[in-house]
């Protein structure tokens, strides 16, 4: 089950959960957080007659760093030996849709796309291999880099965490193994990444007991396992594509930032 959430055009629309299916939406009746999740049958409405929205708004994006041992030799540094945490903050979530804005403090920002976990339950200290039961779903995830801050400041928090910086969506799927996701992305329809989440170097099971073990996660955060090689830099005007097998494409349009 691919679960969205969603609000119709007319301002203040209330947003709500549902299932997807093709165009066709079915609310929930239940929050996708409780089991099991039930659908509202009677409440039928169609993907065209409603805007998506960031699948949760986490309390915290948790996200690795130098997972993939392609993006490792592109950024030119040594494998961690151990996964490379830092944050996102929540101000920097979008849905899909919603347009990338390119801040003028950068010169280069580039796009990652990543397989990213939404969190079931409140947890921490999880074993390896208890890790699938507070896993909620996957989705997909790009970890927008303003590259030229990233390395100038040496820690990150400002070059990845711009508003509109993580883009998030279109949907939460349930039930898939999340060792075995191809990861892909596209500007202007043109392949930029192409990968699979059973070449990540810390597993998902691996991520989680790592992160728990000194951070509490809460029901809807998330984690960005990390990205590909094939990063590169997005431009005003153009529209970049993440898509993980079973989730769905998360399209979103970069704009120079009108405020800057
Ligand atoms: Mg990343």
């Amino acid at each position: 089950m691919r679960v969205v959430q969603c609000q119709h055009r007319e301002p203040n629309a209330m947003p709500f959960y549902a299932a997807i299916e093709g165009d066709e939406l079915t609310a929930l009746a239940s929050s996708p957080f409780s089991e099991p999740i039930r659908l509202r049958h009677s409440e039928k409405h169609s993907l065209g007659d409603v805007r998506l929205l960031p699948p949760v708004i986490p309390s915290k994006v948790v996200a690795i760093g130098k997972n993939y041992r392609d993006h490792i030799e592109e950024m030119g540094g040594m494998a961690p030996a151990e996964p490379l945490v830092f944050l996102k903050p929540s101000s920097s979530v979008i849905g899909p849709g919603a347009p990338i804005l390119l801040p003028a403090l950068s010169e280069r920002v580039e796009h990652e796309a990543e397989l990213a976990i939404v969190i079931r339950s409140r947890c921490r200290r999880v074993a390896e291999s208890e890790a699938s039961a507070v896993i909620l779903g996957v989705t997909a995830l790009n970890d927008v880099t303003a590259r030229d801050l990233q390395k100038l400041d040496g820690q990150w928090s400002r070059a990845k965490g711009f508003d509109t910086f993580c883009p998030i969506g279109p949907a939460i799927a349930f039930g898939l193994d999340p060792g075995h996701l191809r990861v892909t992305s596209r500007i202007n329809g043109e392949t930029r990444q192409d990968s699979s989440t059973d070449q990540l170097v810390f597993g998902v099971g691996r991520l989680i007991a790592h992160i728990t073990a000194f951070m509490t996660l809460y029901p809807g955060d998330v984690i960005a396992t990390g990205t590909p090689g094939g990063v590169g830099p997005l431009l005003d005007g153009d529209t970049i594509e993440v898509e993980v097998e079973g989730v769905g494409t998360l399209t979103n349009p970069v704009m120079a930032d009108p405020d800057a």
